[in-house]
C-alpha cells in the first residue's frame, strides 16, 4: 500500500532545494531576524498568527520598544500591553501573551523552558508556535505547521481534506516531521513560512519559481486550488449591539473596560445597550440623564465566528441627580471618561478605535450633532 508519504522527492532531496533557495531569495531581514531571542521570536510568532508581515512590523517595533524583554512585559499592567496590540486584533492572543510572561518570570527565572513540549506549556502557545521558537531560536529540531506551511506540504504531497478534522492534521504533523532536517532547522523554519507567504500564495501561487515544483503534485495536476481543503461552511451569525458615546459637558466620552475574558477582554469599550429601548436603563444604572440623542450610522465588525451588527448612539449626558457628577461615575476604576481624541494609554478594541475617530472628525469638521 503506498502512503501519501512516497513521494518521489526525499527529504534530504527537498531540504536541499528549499535551503538552496533561502540562501538566494529568502527574507533575511525581519525586525525578529535581528538578536535573536525567545523572547522576540516568541512575541512574533504571536503577532504573526492571523496577520500579515507588512502589517506586524511597526507593532513588533513598537512592542519591543516598550517591552525589551520578557521581565519588562511580566512586570507591565495589562492596559499597556492592550495599549499597544491595539489595532491587531484577536486580543486573547495579546492577554496569554502577558500571562505567559508572568509565568516565565514567576516559575523559570525568566529564562524560556527549552524544546516544544516545555514551551507548550506557557499560555497562548500551541505546538505550531512551539516549534517555531525551539527551531528557530534554541537550535533545536522542531516542526511547524502554521497555514502558510500547511498550504505548501498539502499541495507538495497533495493531502486532501481540512486540517481542522484529526486525520488530517495527523497527516500534515507526520508530513511536516519527516521534512524538517536535523541541520539549518532555523533557515527550514523560516523557507517554509517564506515560501507559503511568497511562492506558494492562497490565490495565483508562483509554481514556475518554486523549488519543489517537479515533484510537486498539486502543481502536477494543476490543482492547486484543492489544497488546503476548506472549512465547511456554515452561515455566520450575525449579533447586534448599541455603542453609546455619551459625551458630558467637558467634551469627554464615557468609556467602560470589558471583563477580562470573553469578547474583547479588558479592553474599552462605550457602555453597551441590548437595543434602543435598554438605554434608558444603561443611563440609569451609571447614574446619567440625555439631553440630546443622535443615532449615527451603523456599521458591521467581522470576527472570525461571527458579524457584529453596531449601531453608535451618540449621547449628550449629565448626571442624573443634582448632586452627583462625571468625576463620581469616573472614580470607579472600571468606568473612565476620556478626551475622545486622546484617549490615553487604554487597549481598544479596533471598531471602538474608529468610532473615536469618526467622532473627533464629526467634531473638527463641525458637522456637529445636534
Ligand atoms: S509547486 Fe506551486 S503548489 Fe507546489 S509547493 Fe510550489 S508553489 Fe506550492
Amino acid at each position: 500500500m503506498t502512503s501519501f508519504l512516497d513521494q518521489k522527492m526525499k527529504p534530504a532531496q527537498f531540504h536541499k532545494a528549499v535551503l538552496t533557495w533561502y540562501d538566494q531569495h529568502g527574507r533575511k531581514d525581519l525586525p525578529w531576524q535581528k538578536a535573536i531571542t525567545p523572547y522576540r521570536v516568541w512575541v512574533s510568532e504571536i503577532m504573526l498568527q492571523q496577520t500579515q508581515v507588512s502589517t506586524v512590523i511597526p507593532y513588533f517595533e513598537r512592542f519591543m520598544q516598550r517591552f525589551p524583554d520578557v521581565q519588562t512585559l511580566a512586570a507591565a499592567p495589562s492596559d499597556d500591553v492592550l495599549h499597544l496590540w491595539t489595532g491587531l486584533g484577536y486580543y486573547a492572543r495579546a492577554r496569554n501573551l502577558h500571562k505567559a510572561a508572568q509565568k516565565v518570570v514567576a516559575e523559570y527565572s525568566g529564562i524560556f523552558p527549552l524544546g516544544p513540549e516545555a514551551l507548550i506549556d506557557l499560555p497562548g502557545i500551541g505546538r505550531s508556535t512551539a516549534g517555531a521558537i525551539s527551531s528557530i531560536s534554541q537550535d533545536i529540531r522542531a516542526p511547524i505547521l502554521d497555514g502558510n506551511v500547511k498550504r505548501v506540504l498539502s499541495r507538495f504531497l497533495a493531502i486532501d481534506g481540512w486540517a481542522g478534522e484529526r486525520a488530517v492534521a495527523e497527516k500534515l504533523w507526520l508530513a511536516a516531521e519527516t521534512f524538517t532536517p536535523k541541520k539549518r532547522v532555523r533557515d527550514y523554519t523560516q523557507v517554509m513560512m517564506d515560501l507559503g507567504a511568497t511562492l506558494c500564495t492562497r490565490s495565483k501561487p508562483r509554481c514556475g519559481e518554486c523549488p519543489i515544483n517537479k515533484h510537486c503534485l498539486a502543481y502536477k495536476t494543476e490543482e492547486q486550488s484543492r489544497y488546503p481543503g476548506r472549512k465547511p461552511k456554515k452561515a455566520t451569525p450575525v449579533r447586534q449591539t448599541w455603542m453609546l458615546l455619551l459625551e458630558n459637558n467637558d467634551g469627554e466620552l464615557l468609556l467602560e473596560q470589558r471583563p477580562p475574558s470573553g469578547l474583547w477582554g479588558g479592553l474599552w469599550c462605550p457602555p453597551e445597550a441590548r437595543d434602543s429601548d435598554d438605554i434608558h436603563n444603561v443611563l440609569e444604572t451609571i447614574g446619567l440623564v440625555g439631553t440630546q440623542t443622535q443615532t449615527l450610522a451603523p456599521f458591521r465588525h467581522t470576527f472570525s465566528h461571527f458579524h457584529l451588527d453596531i449601531t453608535p448612539i451618540y449621547i449628550q449626558v449629565s448626571p442624573a441627580t443634582a448632586s452627583a457628577c462625571a468625576g463620581q461615575i469616573a472614580e470607579q476604576p472600571s468606568r473612565r471618561w476620556v478626551q475622545h481624541q486622546k484617549p490615553g494609554r487604554l487597549g481598544l478594541a479596533a471598531p471602538v478605535k474608529k468610532l473615536l475617530g469618526q467622532l473627533q472628525e464629526r467634531l473638527s469638521t463641525n458637522l456637529a450633532i445636534s
